[in-house]
């Protein structure tokens, strides 16, 4: 629920402001509207506000190194000063050697893109992923645009899917979004006429998600669009993720005129244009988990204001990048890890190390408390007052790894992980526990228990504490076993397995539509309590044992306070998020009176029960 009180000067946008509030989807006319108000302060107010939201506190960025093999392209599109003919004294060729020297033990992603070579075979692009993965195990490979798969598939002529799905084999894991420019055929016919358009651009997409692969999304702006083609890019965007779900990030990129032709060079996109234009994405895509403030094309400065105008990823330290330097960007050509930090923090939020898929490597401040970003915790979060705390969203076995490293001051832990660092966590008297059923802990399967014996289970990477209790009821209750496999967070080809675990908003989503094959739900929670009679506790509040007492005193009056005013409104407060994952209010409210959010006796005598079985089972994964 967003709160945030704003006093608007432009008052057309009071309405759209309102919507949002109620949870509302903007239309292509509230977007234009955004886009020709002058308002800029507003619109970075509620944009800043719905990124709050999201993400809290947390910008993202990552150790990265980019990647372009080759600056040969068979194409020649008119904005593009990066590419050039095979014989030109410019051309360049990178082996697979040249390559892997590129790269080192700190890099957690390497980001491929290039021309399209006229002569490269299929077997290279394959070999270049395998070869990365095999050189550098800790590195995830996010490689390919919509445009080479397209070229990829129509040159070595092979459908779509088996491209991408030998690219998987070989280690990729995300594609990068360039290649969408602006889905407008208007534009496409003038400057880019020989490239792919919006229809295929999202059937490449598309068929990614399938696969498993999510994928990034981006904007070209600022070269001949309108600000109605703007706005029609992120509401075909907004279209796709509610089929797929697949997207992780959108990218506005600002043009770089250079020595296109297309503007003179010095008409570069103003400052205020790419504020709004953050700020606007964060309004118009409310399916987006992420919006990324690109600082190679929009310089360091403007990138750090982004992030209070409603980005929350800073991309990252981005080594070897040449496309938008060549196109004349003036930023540095890299960022050092210690630069991306000062500037997050400076903006008053925290630096998160991330991997490809947004897992949380790393946190660089003090103060932080974890916050599970599911629709079950909202009754504490939604009026907990931060005063010095900073909030970060995170799924519960990050939060776990991070308050390992000494990273995370309190939060609402999963119960598994609070177990394990009994030592070093102290338990407070709050906690998310089930009455009997939770529609959140969700065991989809094709077969019955017993008939999952010997057979292969999808876990969630979000899982922490599920994980075990669907292994205490494997072995305890049906006395059967299974093999788990990890599965990383956000969309997964599922028909590999013959039962999935999924906890959280996507569980319940799930539960409500069905999982495509997959007959049979099975509700963890409702499972222990027809074995056990007792509820069951998923996570309970804790902090770190060094707490300083004031502190202590603190944050237990502010969860109070939070937890009184959020039950009192129980049946409000979860209603944006619940329409969000769509559930009607009465859902949402049903759902959240599900909880016992204080620990009672029950609660207290049914940990005990679940730590002793714990320690009679063993989870591989
Ligand atoms: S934008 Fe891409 S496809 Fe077009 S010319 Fe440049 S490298 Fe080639």
């Amino acid at each position: 629920m967003i709160t945030t009180t704003i006093h608007f000067r432009d008052k057309q946008l009071i309405p759209i402001w309102d919507k949002i509030q109620r949870g509302k989807r903007l239309s292509l006319e509230d977007g234009v509207t955004l886009f020709h108000s002058n308002d800029v302060i507003s619109i970075g107010k509620m944009a800043h506000a719905v990124q709050q939201a999201k993400s809290g506190d947390a910008v993202y960025y990552v150790v990265n190194q980019k990647i372009e093999p080759t600056n040969i392209c068979v194409l020649s599109c008119k904005f593009c000063d990066f590419a050039v003919k095979q014989h030109s004294p410019d051309a360049y060729e990178m082996t697979i050697e040249e390559i892997l020297s590129k790269l080192n033990s700190d890099v957690h992603e390497v980001h491929i893109t290039g021309g399209l070579h006229p002569d490269w075979p299929w077997e290279y692009y394959v070999r270049m992923v395998r070869e990365i993965k095999k050189a550098f195990p800790q590195i995830d490979v996010k490689a390919f645009t919509a445009v080479e798969i397209d070229f990829f598939h129509k040159k070595f002529k092979m459908p779509i899917e088996e491209v991408l799905r030998q690219l998987y084999d070989a280690g990729l894991r995300t594609m990068p979004g360039g290649g969408a420019e602006v889905f407008s055929e208007r534009v496409r016919k003038l400057l880019f006429n020989q490239k792919i358009g919006a229809k295929t651009w999202f059937e490449v997409h598309k068929t990614a998600h399938k696969l498993g692969i999510p994928s990034n999304s981006t904007l070209l702006y600022g070269h001949i669009e309108t600000y109605e083609e703007r706005v029609i890019h992120m509401l075909k965007l907004r279209e796709a993720q509610d089929e797929t779900g697949g997207f992780l990030s959108f990218i506005p990129l600002a043009f770089q005129p250079g020595d296109t032709g297309i503007k003179p060079k010095n008409e570069f996109t103003s400052a205020i244009e790419d504020l709004k234009t953050i700020a606007i994405s964060r309004l118009m895509l409310d399916n987006f988990p992420h919006i990324k403030a690109y600082w190679v094309m929009l310089t360091e400065e403007v990138a750090s204001v982004a992030l209070n105008f409603g980005a929350d990823d800073m991309d990252g330290t981005v080594g070897g990048e040449k496309i938008a330097h060549d196109a004349g960007a003036i930023s540095p050509m890299a960022l050092a890890k210690e630069k991306l930090i000062k500037i997050i923090n400076d903006a008053g939020k925290i630096p998160v190390e991330r991997d490809v898929y947004y897992n949380a490597l790393n946190v660089h401040t003090t103060n932080v408390i974890g916050k599970i970003p599911y629709l079950n915790s909202v009754p504490f979060y939604t009026y907990f007052e931060q005063r010095q705390f900073k909030m970060l969203p995170i799924a519960p076995r990050r939060m776990g790894i991070l308050s390992q490293k000494g990273q995370i001051d309190a939060g609402l832990f999963s119960l598994r992980d609070y177990l394990k660092q009994e030592d070093t966590l102290d338990m407070m008297d709050y906690c998310i526990a089930s009455r009997d059923q939770v529609k959140s802990v969700i065991l989809f399967s094709k077969e019955g228990w017993q008939g999952l014996n010997g057979k292969r289970i999808g876990i969630i990477d979000d899982t922490a504490t599920s994980v075990y209790l669907l292994q205490v009821l494997l072995e305890k209750k049906y006395d059967i076993k299974a093999e788990f496999v990890r599965m990383h967070a956000g969309v997964n080809d599922y028909s590999q397995f013959n039962a999935v675990l999924l906890i959280g908003d996507e569980a319940l989503k799930a539960n409500k539509t069905g999982l495509n094959g997959f007959d049979l739900a099975y509700d963890l929670a409702k499972e222990w309590y027809e074995w056990q009679k007792m509820p069951f506790v998923f996570a309970v509040w804790a902090h770190k044992k060094s707490l300083p007492p004031d502190r202590k005193q603190e944050l237990t009056l502010l969860i109070q306070q939070a937890l009184e005013r959020g039950e009192m409104e129980l049946d409000t407060i979860g209603a944006v998020h619940g329409a969000s994952i769509h559930l009607t209010a009465e859902e949402t409210s049903d759902f959240l009176r599900g909880f016992n959010y204080r620990l009672g006796e029950r609660e207290r005598e049914a940990i005990q029960v679940f730590k002793k079985l714990i320690e009679e089972v063993e989870v591989s994964l």
